[in-house]
């Protein structure tokens, strides 16, 4: 099986059959907020040209390149940050792999001092690590997994990272241009428009957590409002300056 067709689904299977909900992963919930990152930044960015009285057209402009700016670094950042944890990651198996070799006896009384701990009884544990040390491959993989909490064959994709990343800002930071491309030449209706999402999107994540929808939509309504109206007044303090 492939790292992409096993990271896909958003749940696992146990070895028992039933199904836990995937508290490591998951696609949903790090796109909801990929989408109200973008959603905060560009609606506060739309109102702080808006408050500073800028035209419709100044507003349509600084909101498209918020969208691209603001896409292209979190695509970026995501993609450093995915791929230097993965360095860190295969670093240290290395460095593991090097003692496994180098360190057999050591590293097998490691082992068994880690089953020990889990409430393995000695003569167990002293069995179970020397059966596991027959296997190097098996081995690391039982050491990366005690030792560095992470299956080195499982890794995630930094690519994959950034295009996610890129995608859900930009679906969040379209929001409050969608009336303008309709048409609608008024920062009231982005606003508007732009809490109706807010509201959507924390309620939504709420529910994966099973918490409120109302908790989590007005968290989200009210520090988006928040950001916007500091913005939109800052907007206004410096559009005053220049125009005075
Ligand atoms: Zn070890």
């Amino acid at each position: 099986m492939t790292t992409s067709s096993r990271s896909s689904s958003s749940r696992h299977k146990n070895t028992y059959g039933y199904e836990h909900r995937d508290v490591t992963g998951g696609w949903l919930r790090p796109a909801v907020f990929g989408a109200m990152d973008g959603l905060v930044t560009n609606v506060s960015l739309i109102a702080g040209v808006g408050g500073a009285g800028g035209s419709q057209h100044a507003i349509v402009l600084t909101g498209l390149a918020g969208l691209a700016a603001g896409a292209f670094s979190m695509a970026a950042g995501e993609y450093v940050s995915v791929s230097s944890q993965n360095e860190l990651i295969l670093s240290e198996v290395d460095k593991e792999r090097h003692e496994l070799k180098t360190n057999a006896v050591g590293e097998q009384a490691e082992l068994a001092g880690m089953l020990r701990r889990r409430g393995v009884s000695a003569a167990t544990a002293k069995l179970a690590a020397a059966e596991i040390s027959e296997h190097p491959e098996q081995a690391l993989a039982v050491h990366a997994l005690e030792e560095l909490g992470v299956d080195p064959e499982e890794l995630p994709s930094p690519y994959v990272a950034a295009a996610a990343s890129l995608l859900s800002f930009s679906g969040g930071a379209i929001i409050p241009l969608l009336p303008f491309a309709l048409g609608f030449n008024v920062l009231g209706v982005a606003l508007g428009l732009s809490a109706l999402a807010a509201v959507v999107g924390g309620g939504t994540v709420a529910r994966m957590t099973n918490r409120p929808f109302w908790r989590g939509a007005l968290r989200q309504l009210v520090l988006g409002g928040v950001a916007a109206g500091l913005t939109y007044l800052i907007g206004l303090a410096v559009g005053g300056l220049a125009a005075a």
